[in-house]
């Protein structure tokens, strides 16, 4: 057993017994959720197993800055995905995270549930959630090595894109001296570390900056509650000519004011509701403030769903206040 977790071992017997396995993240994937994906889904093929891969998003369609991950052209659209007995869910807190899939995986005889989120539901049929761990390819690296997979310089790729981005390239307090041993062991492979940063994080086309200028400049602070917002509309997206998914690191711009613990950006979906990426440097948790509004995540990063950008201030000003109050 590693991590004191239960399901362990009997999670490394049913991968390593499964002749079929479908492997299900979360919507809007980032780099750990694609990292795991791919490492786990590598990793398996290497014991001769059948995997499918995908998140329920149709159509789905991977962002750029994750092109170079290998295999990154097997993910399968969600529809495609066969009713396997074992499905492996990784880095989705509850199950709604799985999007369009969240209705196929009950059907599955196992559901192996591997996350690190704090306030996992627990929906696995195995649940294998560690929220000491720096993110699920910490996870999933160390149950290939216990399903008897021999790492290569493919998987490490994957396994090391994840923990890179989920540690915030080694910077957020997640970064122990174990995932940094981790990341180095997982280097050893020959993993090609500054092209990785490049394609992850210095990557973006022209548009962006352009879509950043107009999101900064109508940036707002609430000195006195020390939160810092802004918002992007689907024009925005149009007029810059920029995708959904490379927008994923506007947020880290915004969170960067000083006198600001908390940045929300909240983000106009084509559905009419607002998806709000909420950040903290501490104290305050997020995750707290994202459950309240029916999100979720971890405690300084999280996210929930809002039916304006007004609707989503309130509601974070109000759990702020309660905050400062109690
Ligand atoms: P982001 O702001 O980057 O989309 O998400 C930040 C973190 O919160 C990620 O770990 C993400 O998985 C989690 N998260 C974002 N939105 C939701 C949500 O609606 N529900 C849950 N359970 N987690 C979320
Ligand atoms: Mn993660």
């Amino acid at each position: 057993m590693r991590y004191e977790v239960g399901d362990w071992d009997k999670a490394v017997q049913v991968l390593a017994d499964a002749p079929d396995i479908a492997i299900a993240t979360h919507v809007n994937p980032d780099g750990d959720a694609l990292g795991s994906s791919l490492g786990a889904s590598l990793g398996l093929r290497k014991l001769g197993k059948r995997t499918y891969s995908s998140w329920g998003t149709s159509p789905l369609s991977l962002p750029p800055n994750y092109f170079f991950l290998p295999g990154a052209d097997g993910f399968l659209q969600p529809s495609d995905v066969p009713d396997t007995d074992v499905w492996l869910v990784l880095d989705c807190g509850a199950a709604d995270r799985m999007g369009e899939l969240e209705e196929r995986a009950p059907r599955a005889q196992h559901v192996i549930n591997v996350d690190h989120h704090s306030g996992n539901t627990e929906f696995g049929d195995l649940n294998v959630v560690v929220t000491t761990a720096s993110s699920t390819a910490e996870l999933v690296t160390h149950l290939l090595i216990d399903c008897g997979v021999e790492i290569d310089r493919d998987i490490a790729t994957c396994l090391y894109t994840g923990i890179v981005t989920d540690t915030g390239r080694f910077q957020y307090s997640n970064t122990s001296p174990d995932v940094l041993r981790l990341a180095a062991d997982l280097l050893g492979y020959d993993v090609p570390a500054a092209a990785i940063a490049l394609e992850v994080f210095e990557s973006s086309p022209f548009g962006y900056l352009k879509l950043l200028g107009r999101v900064l400049e109508r940036a707002v602070l609430d000195e006195s509650a020390g939160f810092v917002y802004s918002w992007m509309t689907l024009e925005d997206l149009e007029v810059t000519n920029v995708a959904p998914d490379e927008t994923e690191k506007v947020i880290d711009v915004v969170r960067s004011t000083r006198s600001a613990e908390v940045a929300a950006l909240i983000k106009e979906q084509p559905d009419g509701t607002f998806r709000v990426s909420l950040r903290s440097k501490g104290p305050t948790s997020v995750g707290e403030i994202a459950r309240a509004n029916g999100g979720g995540g971890h405690e300084l990063a999280a996210g929930f769903t809002a039916s304006s950008v007004d609707g989503a201030t309130t509601a974070i000003l109000s759990a702020l206040g309660r905050r400062a109050a109690r």
